[in-house]
Protein backbone atom coordinates (compact mmCIF):
# COMPACT_ATOMS: atom_id res chain seq x y z
CA UNK A 1 0.00 0.00 0.00
CA UNK A 2 1.35 3.45 -0.75
CA UNK A 3 2.24 6.33 1.16
CA UNK A 4 1.47 9.54 0.34
CA UNK A 5 3.17 12.99 1.13
CA UNK A 6 1.04 16.55 2.19
CA UNK A 7 1.81 19.56 3.65
CA UNK A 8 0.09 21.30 5.75
CA UNK A 9 -0.02 23.94 8.54
CA UNK A 10 -1.76 22.47 10.94
CA UNK A 11 -2.64 19.06 11.27
CA UNK A 12 -5.66 18.67 13.01
CA UNK A 13 -6.65 15.05 14.68
CA UNK A 14 -10.33 15.24 15.62
CA UNK A 15 -13.35 16.79 13.83
CA UNK A 16 -15.84 17.03 16.71
CA UNK A 17 -16.84 20.19 18.26
CA UNK A 18 -13.06 21.34 19.55
CA UNK A 19 -11.33 20.75 16.62
CA UNK A 20 -13.74 22.27 14.14
CA UNK A 21 -13.94 25.39 16.73
CA UNK A 22 -10.02 25.56 17.00
CA UNK A 23 -9.99 25.23 12.98
CA UNK A 24 -12.87 27.60 12.72
CA UNK A 25 -10.26 30.71 13.72
CA UNK A 26 -7.46 29.83 12.97
CA UNK A 27 -9.42 30.00 9.53
CA UNK A 28 -10.93 33.01 9.82
CA UNK A 29 -7.76 35.20 11.38
CA UNK A 30 -4.97 33.60 9.41
CA UNK A 31 -3.98 32.09 6.08
CA UNK A 32 -2.42 28.93 7.18
CA UNK A 33 -3.63 25.58 5.50
CA UNK A 34 -5.29 23.37 7.51
CA UNK A 35 -5.91 19.12 7.24
CA UNK A 36 -8.01 17.95 9.81
CA UNK A 37 -8.28 14.04 10.30
CA UNK A 38 -10.85 11.77 11.48
CA UNK A 39 -12.14 8.15 12.33
CA UNK A 40 -15.32 8.91 11.57
CA UNK A 41 -17.41 9.42 8.52
CA UNK A 42 -18.77 12.73 9.26
CA UNK A 43 -17.52 15.68 11.40
CA UNK A 44 -19.27 16.53 14.85
CA UNK A 45 -17.61 13.78 17.02
CA UNK A 46 -19.87 11.96 19.59
CA UNK A 47 -22.36 13.36 18.09
CA UNK A 48 -23.03 10.97 15.90
CA UNK A 49 -23.22 8.41 18.27
CA UNK A 50 -25.59 10.37 20.52
CA UNK A 51 -29.13 8.85 21.35
CA UNK A 52 -31.86 10.60 19.94
CA UNK A 53 -33.39 12.38 22.17
CA UNK A 54 -30.34 13.83 23.76
CA UNK A 55 -30.19 18.05 23.33
CA UNK A 56 -27.48 20.26 24.10
CA UNK A 57 -27.29 21.05 27.80
CA UNK A 58 -26.62 24.62 27.58
CA UNK A 59 -28.06 27.64 25.00
CA UNK A 60 -27.30 26.70 21.13
CA UNK A 61 -26.52 30.52 21.54
CA UNK A 62 -23.30 29.34 22.79
CA UNK A 63 -22.52 26.18 21.09
CA UNK A 64 -20.91 25.23 17.47
CA UNK A 65 -17.83 26.87 16.44
CA UNK A 66 -17.31 30.97 16.71
CA UNK A 67 -17.95 32.13 13.03
CA UNK A 68 -21.25 30.62 12.66
CA UNK A 69 -24.93 30.96 14.75
CA UNK A 70 -25.86 27.45 15.87
CA UNK A 71 -29.83 27.92 15.62
CA UNK A 72 -32.14 31.35 15.75
CA UNK A 73 -31.80 32.35 19.18
CA UNK A 74 -35.56 31.37 19.77
CA UNK A 75 -36.71 31.09 23.21
CA UNK A 76 -38.55 27.64 23.36
CA UNK A 77 -42.40 28.18 23.65
CA UNK A 78 -43.50 24.43 24.96
CA UNK A 79 -41.64 21.90 27.40
CA UNK A 80 -39.46 22.00 30.10
CA UNK A 81 -37.26 24.55 28.27
CA UNK A 82 -40.28 26.89 27.83
CA UNK A 83 -39.49 30.61 28.16
CA UNK A 84 -35.50 29.47 27.61
CA UNK A 85 -33.13 30.20 24.59
CA UNK A 86 -33.43 26.85 22.14
CA UNK A 87 -31.62 23.42 22.57
CA UNK A 88 -30.01 22.26 19.66
CA UNK A 89 -30.68 18.21 18.93
CA UNK A 90 -28.24 15.68 18.14
CA UNK A 91 -29.43 16.23 14.53
CA UNK A 92 -29.22 19.64 14.52
CA UNK A 93 -25.76 19.70 15.57
CA UNK A 94 -24.58 17.18 13.28
CA UNK A 95 -26.03 19.00 10.14
CA UNK A 96 -24.41 22.77 11.91
CA UNK A 97 -21.16 20.69 11.13
CA UNK A 98 -21.82 19.68 7.82
CA UNK A 99 -22.69 22.38 6.59
CA UNK A 100 -19.74 24.38 8.59
CA UNK A 101 -17.47 21.38 6.52
CA UNK A 102 -19.14 21.80 3.29
CA UNK A 103 -19.74 25.54 2.44
CA UNK A 104 -17.11 27.21 5.15
CA UNK A 105 -14.18 24.83 5.23
CA UNK A 106 -13.92 23.17 2.03
CA UNK A 107 -15.15 26.42 0.02
CA UNK A 108 -12.05 28.45 1.60
CA UNK A 109 -9.66 26.24 -0.58
CA UNK A 110 -7.43 25.93 2.39
CA UNK A 111 -8.96 22.85 4.24
CA UNK A 112 -8.43 18.96 3.61
CA UNK A 113 -10.75 16.84 5.34
CA UNK A 114 -10.08 13.21 5.76
CA UNK A 115 -12.90 11.06 6.92
CA UNK A 116 -12.92 7.77 7.93
CA UNK A 117 -9.06 7.96 8.77
CA UNK A 118 -7.21 6.36 11.59
CA UNK A 119 -4.39 8.65 13.44
CA UNK A 120 -1.18 6.73 13.96
CA UNK A 121 1.46 9.91 15.17
CA UNK A 122 3.94 11.52 13.93
CA UNK A 123 1.93 13.03 11.59
CA UNK A 124 0.55 9.66 9.83
CA UNK A 125 -2.74 8.31 8.97
CA UNK A 126 -4.48 5.24 7.48
CA UNK A 127 -7.84 5.03 5.73
CA UNK A 128 -9.94 3.56 6.69
CA UNK A 129 -11.20 2.68 3.17
CA UNK A 130 -8.27 2.15 0.96
CA UNK A 131 -5.72 1.40 3.58
CA UNK A 132 -3.33 3.48 1.80
CA UNK A 133 -1.28 5.83 4.55
CA UNK A 134 -0.62 9.51 3.94
CA UNK A 135 2.49 10.99 5.99
CA UNK A 136 1.74 14.88 6.85
CA UNK A 137 4.76 17.87 6.97
CA UNK A 138 3.11 20.10 9.15
CA UNK A 139 3.86 22.83 11.40
CA UNK A 140 1.41 22.47 14.16
CA UNK A 141 0.09 18.65 15.31
CA UNK A 142 -3.61 19.52 17.47
CA UNK A 143 -4.79 17.01 19.12
CA UNK A 144 -8.49 16.85 19.97
CA UNK A 145 -9.17 14.29 21.41
CA UNK A 146 -7.36 14.21 24.40
CA UNK A 147 -10.41 15.08 26.28
CA UNK A 148 -11.50 11.38 25.59
CA UNK A 149 -15.62 12.14 25.41
CA UNK A 150 -17.10 8.97 25.83
CA UNK A 151 -20.74 7.95 25.24
CA UNK A 152 -22.90 5.10 26.19
CA UNK A 153 -23.15 3.69 22.40
CA UNK A 154 -19.40 3.59 22.30
CA UNK A 155 -18.27 2.62 26.01
CA UNK A 156 -19.80 -0.89 27.05
CA UNK A 157 -21.06 -1.53 30.56
CA UNK A 158 -17.89 -2.02 33.26
CA UNK A 159 -19.98 -4.01 35.59
CA UNK A 160 -20.44 -8.12 35.31
CA UNK A 161 -23.75 -8.67 32.56
CA UNK A 162 -24.45 -12.87 31.82
CA UNK A 163 -26.45 -13.65 29.29
CA UNK A 164 -30.23 -13.35 29.81
CA UNK A 165 -30.04 -9.74 30.97
CA UNK A 166 -31.06 -7.09 28.68
CA UNK A 167 -29.06 -4.30 28.92
CA UNK A 168 -29.42 -1.19 26.74
CA UNK A 169 -27.65 2.09 25.96
CA UNK A 170 -30.69 5.11 26.15
CA UNK A 171 -30.37 4.74 22.32
CA UNK A 172 -32.27 1.41 22.14
CA UNK A 173 -35.15 3.36 23.99
CA UNK A 174 -36.14 5.08 20.89
CA UNK A 175 -36.86 1.58 19.47
CA UNK A 176 -38.61 0.15 21.86
CA UNK A 177 -40.16 -3.60 20.67
CA UNK A 178 -41.29 -5.01 23.97
CA UNK A 179 -42.91 -3.99 27.08
CA UNK A 180 -41.62 -3.74 30.76
CA UNK A 181 -42.47 -4.57 34.12
CA UNK A 182 -39.48 -2.30 35.35
CA UNK A 183 -37.01 0.47 33.60
CA UNK A 184 -33.80 0.64 35.47
CA UNK A 185 -31.92 3.67 34.56
CA UNK A 186 -28.36 3.14 35.47
CA UNK A 187 -26.02 6.65 36.33
CA UNK A 188 -26.36 9.67 37.94
CA UNK A 189 -25.29 11.79 35.90
CA UNK A 190 -27.11 14.12 33.12
CA UNK A 191 -27.21 10.83 30.39
CA UNK A 192 -29.23 9.01 33.37
CA UNK A 193 -31.62 12.39 33.72
CA UNK A 194 -32.17 12.29 30.03
CA UNK A 195 -33.12 8.96 30.24
CA UNK A 196 -35.53 9.46 33.24
CA UNK A 197 -36.79 12.41 31.39
CA UNK A 198 -37.27 10.61 27.86
CA UNK A 199 -38.91 7.40 29.73
CA UNK A 200 -41.47 9.83 31.50
CA UNK A 201 -42.45 11.12 28.29
CA UNK A 202 -43.25 7.90 26.96
CA UNK A 203 -45.59 7.84 29.43
CA UNK A 204 -44.20 5.26 31.55
CA UNK A 205 -45.72 5.32 34.96
CA UNK A 206 -42.86 6.97 37.44
CA UNK A 207 -43.36 4.12 39.84
CA UNK A 208 -41.67 1.35 37.07
CA UNK A 209 -38.79 3.27 37.19
CA UNK A 210 -35.37 2.33 39.35
CA UNK A 211 -32.93 4.85 39.64
CA UNK A 212 -29.28 3.70 40.34
CA UNK A 213 -27.61 6.92 41.75
CA UNK A 214 -24.49 6.72 42.90
CA UNK A 215 -23.85 9.62 43.96
CA UNK A 216 -26.23 12.47 43.95
CA UNK A 217 -25.38 15.81 42.39
CA UNK A 218 -24.98 19.95 42.63
CA UNK A 219 -26.58 20.90 38.81
CA UNK A 220 -26.80 24.58 37.35
CA UNK A 221 -30.83 25.79 36.84
CA UNK A 222 -30.47 26.75 33.31
CA UNK A 223 -32.78 29.94 34.04
CA UNK A 224 -29.21 31.11 35.48
CA UNK A 225 -27.43 30.39 32.30
CA UNK A 226 -29.12 32.54 29.99
CA UNK A 227 -27.28 35.82 28.70
CA UNK A 228 -29.46 38.29 30.11
CA UNK A 229 -29.32 37.20 33.62
CA UNK A 230 -25.97 35.39 33.73
CA UNK A 231 -23.96 38.30 35.52
CA UNK A 232 -26.54 39.13 38.37
CA UNK A 233 -26.75 35.20 38.54
CA UNK A 234 -22.97 34.50 38.71
CA UNK A 235 -21.92 37.96 41.09
CA UNK A 236 -24.96 36.36 43.64
CA UNK A 237 -23.07 33.29 43.76
CA UNK A 238 -20.38 34.95 44.51
CA UNK A 239 -21.66 37.00 47.35
CA UNK A 240 -22.92 33.72 48.81
CA UNK A 241 -19.31 31.96 49.21
CA UNK A 242 -18.06 35.39 50.14
CA UNK A 243 -20.51 35.67 52.95
CA UNK A 244 -20.58 31.97 53.78
CA UNK A 245 -19.42 30.93 57.57
CA UNK A 246 -18.52 27.02 56.20
CA UNK A 247 -18.13 24.59 53.18
CA UNK A 248 -22.31 23.01 54.68
CA UNK A 249 -23.23 26.98 54.69
CA UNK A 250 -21.80 27.85 51.54
CA UNK A 251 -23.15 25.29 49.51
CA UNK A 252 -26.76 26.32 51.73
CA UNK A 253 -26.26 29.54 50.21
CA UNK A 254 -25.61 29.35 46.58
CA UNK A 255 -28.52 27.03 46.51
CA UNK A 256 -30.78 29.47 48.50
CA UNK A 257 -29.43 32.08 45.53
CA UNK A 258 -30.01 29.93 42.54
CA UNK A 259 -26.94 29.06 41.81
CA UNK A 260 -27.70 25.55 41.98
CA UNK A 261 -29.93 23.25 42.42
CA UNK A 262 -30.43 19.41 43.35
CA UNK A 263 -33.07 16.64 42.89
CA UNK A 264 -33.72 15.72 46.32
CA UNK A 265 -33.59 18.32 48.95
CA UNK A 266 -32.85 15.64 51.88
CA UNK A 267 -29.43 14.55 50.16
CA UNK A 268 -25.83 16.59 50.54
CA UNK A 269 -24.92 15.99 46.86
CA UNK A 270 -21.05 14.63 46.68
CA UNK A 271 -21.24 15.51 43.12
CA UNK A 272 -20.88 18.36 40.16
CA UNK A 273 -19.96 18.11 37.07
CA UNK A 274 -21.74 21.05 35.53
CA UNK A 275 -24.95 19.05 34.23
CA UNK A 276 -27.46 22.45 33.76
CA UNK A 277 -31.40 21.12 34.05
CA UNK A 278 -34.35 23.39 34.27
CA UNK A 279 -36.82 23.88 37.15
CA UNK A 280 -39.49 21.80 35.12
CA UNK A 281 -36.71 18.67 34.45
CA UNK A 282 -36.10 18.28 38.28
CA UNK A 283 -39.89 19.11 39.13
CA UNK A 284 -40.36 15.64 36.82
CA UNK A 285 -37.39 13.74 38.37
CA UNK A 286 -38.82 14.00 41.39
CA UNK A 287 -41.53 11.99 40.56
CA UNK A 288 -39.04 8.62 40.57
CA UNK A 289 -39.50 7.58 43.75
CA UNK A 290 -37.61 4.10 43.55
CA UNK A 291 -33.86 6.01 43.72
CA UNK A 292 -31.44 3.71 44.41
CA UNK A 293 -28.03 5.23 46.82
CA UNK A 294 -26.36 1.98 47.46
CA UNK A 295 -23.30 2.61 45.43
CA UNK A 296 -22.32 1.11 41.77
CA UNK A 297 -23.59 -1.57 40.16
CA UNK A 298 -21.36 -4.19 40.02
CA UNK A 299 -23.24 -7.09 38.20
CA UNK A 300 -26.33 -8.35 37.15
CA UNK A 301 -28.09 -11.54 36.76
CA UNK A 302 -31.81 -12.55 35.33
CA UNK A 303 -33.92 -10.49 38.74
CA UNK A 304 -31.27 -9.66 40.84
CA UNK A 305 -28.59 -6.48 40.97
CA UNK A 306 -25.38 -6.46 43.19
CA UNK A 307 -24.06 -2.81 43.91
CA UNK A 308 -21.23 -1.89 46.47
CA UNK A 309 -23.41 -1.74 49.06
CA UNK A 310 -25.79 -5.02 48.77
CA UNK A 311 -28.53 -6.39 46.19
CA UNK A 312 -31.69 -5.64 45.13
CA UNK A 313 -34.24 -7.62 43.24
CA UNK A 314 -36.03 -6.97 39.63
CA UNK A 315 -38.75 -8.18 38.02
CA UNK A 316 -36.79 -11.15 35.34
CA UNK A 317 -38.74 -8.94 32.64
CA UNK A 318 -36.70 -5.48 33.36
CA UNK A 319 -34.94 -3.42 31.07
CA UNK A 320 -31.72 -2.11 32.12
CA UNK A 321 -30.29 1.55 30.72
CA UNK A 322 -26.71 2.12 31.24
CA UNK A 323 -25.98 5.87 31.64
CA UNK A 324 -22.49 4.96 33.17
CA UNK A 325 -20.19 6.34 30.45
CA UNK A 326 -18.10 8.77 31.77
CA UNK A 327 -18.59 11.09 29.04
CA UNK A 328 -16.11 14.38 29.91
CA UNK A 329 -13.80 12.39 32.09
CA UNK A 330 -11.67 14.15 35.02
CA UNK A 331 -8.19 14.04 32.67
CA UNK A 332 -4.86 15.22 34.05
CA UNK A 333 -4.14 18.36 32.26
CA UNK A 334 -1.06 19.17 30.47
CA UNK A 335 0.54 22.06 28.57
CA UNK A 336 -1.55 23.30 25.79
CA UNK A 337 1.07 24.48 23.81
CA UNK A 338 4.63 22.58 23.45
CA UNK A 339 6.46 22.88 20.76
CA UNK A 340 4.93 21.88 17.47
CA UNK A 341 2.04 20.16 19.80
CA UNK A 342 -1.06 21.71 20.78
CA UNK A 343 -3.43 19.38 23.23
CA UNK A 344 -6.63 21.21 23.33
CA UNK A 345 -8.28 20.95 26.93
CA UNK A 346 -10.77 23.60 28.77
CA UNK A 347 -8.98 26.35 29.84
CA UNK A 348 -12.86 28.14 31.49
CA UNK A 349 -14.47 25.16 33.67
CA UNK A 350 -17.13 23.15 31.47
CA UNK A 351 -16.59 25.55 28.29
CA UNK A 352 -14.87 23.10 25.87
CA UNK A 353 -15.76 24.73 22.99
CA UNK A 354 -15.29 27.99 24.15
CA UNK A 355 -11.93 27.09 24.93
CA UNK A 356 -10.95 25.32 21.79
CA UNK A 357 -11.64 28.50 19.96
CA UNK A 358 -9.92 30.30 22.80
CA UNK A 359 -6.50 28.44 22.25
CA UNK A 360 -6.67 28.92 18.82
CA UNK A 361 -7.36 33.02 19.01
CA UNK A 362 -4.12 33.03 21.66
CA UNK A 363 -2.30 31.04 18.67
CA UNK A 364 -3.01 33.52 16.28
CA UNK A 365 -2.24 36.56 18.41
CA UNK A 366 0.72 35.67 20.77
CA UNK A 367 4.47 34.22 19.44
CA UNK A 368 5.97 32.27 22.56
CA UNK A 369 4.55 29.12 24.01
CA UNK A 370 5.12 30.51 27.55
CA UNK A 371 2.60 33.59 27.01
CA UNK A 372 0.25 31.44 25.55
CA UNK A 373 0.37 28.74 28.52
CA UNK A 374 0.39 31.56 30.78
CA UNK A 375 -2.81 32.64 29.15
CA UNK A 376 -4.24 29.11 28.44
CA UNK A 377 -4.13 27.76 31.48
CA UNK A 378 -5.86 23.84 31.61
CA UNK A 379 -8.73 23.33 33.87
CA UNK A 380 -9.29 19.56 34.45
CA UNK A 381 -13.58 18.45 33.96
CA UNK A 382 -15.22 18.92 37.60
CA UNK A 383 -16.11 15.54 39.32
CA UNK A 384 -16.25 16.00 42.96
CA UNK A 385 -18.50 18.51 45.45
CA UNK A 386 -14.81 20.59 45.67
CA UNK A 387 -14.79 20.99 42.15
CA UNK A 388 -17.78 23.24 42.06
CA UNK A 389 -15.64 25.30 44.24
CA UNK A 390 -12.24 25.55 41.87
CA UNK A 391 -14.48 26.26 38.89
CA UNK A 392 -15.62 29.03 40.50
CA UNK A 393 -11.86 30.07 41.02
CA UNK A 394 -10.55 29.15 38.00
CA UNK A 395 -13.35 31.11 36.05
CA UNK A 396 -12.64 34.07 38.18
CA UNK A 397 -8.50 34.23 38.34
CA UNK A 398 -8.50 33.37 34.48
CA UNK A 399 -10.85 36.30 33.78
CA UNK A 400 -9.29 38.33 35.53
CA UNK A 401 -5.77 37.82 33.87
CA UNK A 402 -7.32 37.72 30.23
CA UNK A 403 -8.68 40.97 31.19
CA UNK A 404 -5.56 42.91 31.67
CA UNK A 405 -4.92 42.03 27.70
CA UNK A 406 -7.05 44.71 25.69
CA UNK A 407 -7.13 43.16 22.66
CA UNK A 408 -8.29 39.70 24.36
CA UNK A 409 -10.65 41.23 26.18
CA UNK A 410 -12.39 43.08 23.12
CA UNK A 411 -12.22 39.13 21.76
CA UNK A 412 -13.80 37.68 24.51
CA UNK A 413 -16.59 40.00 24.17
CA UNK A 414 -17.23 39.66 20.58
CA UNK A 415 -16.81 35.72 20.78
CA UNK A 416 -20.14 34.53 20.34
CA UNK A 417 -18.83 30.82 22.21
CA UNK A 418 -18.50 32.89 25.19
CA UNK A 419 -21.22 33.68 26.70
CA UNK A 420 -19.47 34.82 29.81
CA UNK A 421 -17.64 37.77 29.18
CA UNK A 422 -20.80 40.32 28.22
CA UNK A 423 -20.09 43.35 27.70
CA UNK A 424 -21.42 44.18 31.40
CA UNK A 425 -18.71 41.58 32.42
CA UNK A 426 -15.96 43.29 30.18
CA UNK A 427 -17.11 46.85 31.75
CA UNK A 428 -16.91 45.26 35.21
CA UNK A 429 -13.26 43.94 34.33
CA UNK A 430 -11.92 47.02 32.71
CA UNK A 431 -12.72 49.04 35.89
CA UNK A 432 -10.43 46.69 38.55
CA UNK A 433 -8.74 49.33 40.71
CA UNK A 434 -11.48 52.38 40.40
CA UNK A 435 -13.33 53.16 43.28
CA UNK A 436 -16.45 52.54 41.21
CA UNK A 437 -16.22 48.49 41.32
CA UNK A 438 -14.30 48.29 44.35
CA UNK A 439 -16.52 46.39 46.51
CA UNK A 440 -17.18 44.30 43.30
CA UNK A 441 -13.83 43.44 43.34
CA UNK A 442 -13.34 43.14 47.39
CA UNK A 443 -16.09 40.58 47.30
CA UNK A 444 -14.61 38.40 44.81
CA UNK A 445 -11.44 38.50 46.61
CA UNK A 446 -13.09 37.40 50.01
CA UNK A 447 -14.91 34.68 47.87
CA UNK A 448 -11.80 33.49 46.17
CA UNK A 449 -10.24 33.47 50.42
CA UNK A 450 -13.29 31.45 51.50
CA UNK A 451 -12.43 29.23 48.25
CA UNK A 452 -9.26 28.50 49.23
CA UNK A 453 -10.03 27.99 52.98
CA UNK A 454 -12.64 25.06 52.00
CA UNK A 455 -10.45 23.50 49.35
CA UNK A 456 -7.59 23.05 51.88
CA UNK A 457 -10.15 21.13 54.23
CA UNK A 458 -10.77 18.79 51.55
CA UNK A 459 -10.24 15.17 52.28
CA UNK A 460 -7.65 13.34 50.17
CA UNK A 461 -8.85 10.11 48.92
CA UNK A 462 -6.91 7.52 46.72
CA UNK A 463 -3.35 8.98 47.95
C1 LIG B 1 -24.20 14.23 25.57
C2 LIG B 1 -23.34 15.45 25.68
C3 LIG B 1 -23.93 16.72 25.63
C4 LIG B 1 -23.15 17.87 25.72
N1 LIG B 1 -23.76 19.09 25.69
C5 LIG B 1 -23.01 20.20 25.78
C6 LIG B 1 -23.62 21.50 25.75
O1 LIG B 1 -24.82 21.65 25.71
N2 LIG B 1 -22.81 22.59 25.79
C7 LIG B 1 -21.45 22.46 25.88
O2 LIG B 1 -20.75 23.47 25.89
N3 LIG B 1 -20.86 21.26 25.93
C8 LIG B 1 -21.60 20.13 25.89
N4 LIG B 1 -20.99 18.91 25.96
C9 LIG B 1 -19.52 18.88 26.16
C10 LIG B 1 -18.65 19.16 24.88
O3 LIG B 1 -18.76 20.48 24.47
C11 LIG B 1 -19.03 18.31 23.75
O4 LIG B 1 -18.96 16.99 24.19
C12 LIG B 1 -18.12 18.42 22.51
O5 LIG B 1 -18.88 18.01 21.40
C13 LIG B 1 -16.85 17.60 22.64
O6 LIG B 1 -16.15 17.64 21.44
P1 LIG B 1 -14.71 17.04 21.28
O7 LIG B 1 -14.19 17.50 19.97
O8 LIG B 1 -13.91 17.33 22.50
O9 LIG B 1 -14.87 15.44 21.36
P2 LIG B 1 -15.44 14.39 20.31
O10 LIG B 1 -16.78 14.76 19.89
O11 LIG B 1 -15.27 13.07 20.98
O12 LIG B 1 -14.45 14.46 19.06
C14 LIG B 1 -13.21 13.82 19.02
C15 LIG B 1 -13.04 13.26 17.63
O13 LIG B 1 -11.74 12.69 17.52
C16 LIG B 1 -11.81 11.52 16.72
N5 LIG B 1 -10.66 10.67 17.03
C17 LIG B 1 -10.24 10.25 18.25
N6 LIG B 1 -9.12 9.51 18.12
C18 LIG B 1 -8.83 9.44 16.79
C19 LIG B 1 -7.81 8.81 16.03
N7 LIG B 1 -6.82 8.12 16.57
N8 LIG B 1 -7.85 8.95 14.68
C20 LIG B 1 -8.83 9.66 14.09
N9 LIG B 1 -9.82 10.29 14.77
C21 LIG B 1 -9.81 10.18 16.09
C22 LIG B 1 -13.14 10.90 17.10
O14 LIG B 1 -13.62 10.06 16.10
C23 LIG B 1 -14.03 12.15 17.30
O15 LIG B 1 -14.73 12.47 16.12
C24 LIG B 1 -21.75 17.75 25.87
C25 LIG B 1 -21.16 16.48 25.94
C26 LIG B 1 -21.94 15.34 25.84
C27 LIG B 1 -21.25 13.98 25.93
Amino acid sequence: MGVTKIDAEYLIVGAGAMGLAFADVILNRTSASLAIVDRLDRPGGHWNHAYPFVRLHQPSAYYGVNSRKLGSNRIDEVGRNRGMLELASAQEVLAYFDQLMRQDFLPSGRVRYFPQSEYLGDGRFRSLASGGTVEVTAGKHVDSTYMNVKVPQIDPPKFHLPTGVECVPPNALARLANVYDKFVVIGGGKTAIDTCLYLLDLGIDPDLISWIVPRDSWLLDRAKVQPDSLMENILKQIGAIAQSTSLADMFARVEESGGLIRIDPSVEPTMYRCATVSQAEVEDLRKIRDVVRMGRVKAIEPGRMTLDEGSRSYPTNSLFINCTADGLEKRPTRPVFDGRNVTLQAVRPCQQLFAAAFIAYVESAYSDDATKNGLCEPTPHPDSQYDYLRMIRDTLVGQMKWASEPQLLTWLTEARLDGFTTPEVAQLLASAGQPSSASTFEMLQTALGKIGEYLRDEPQTGA
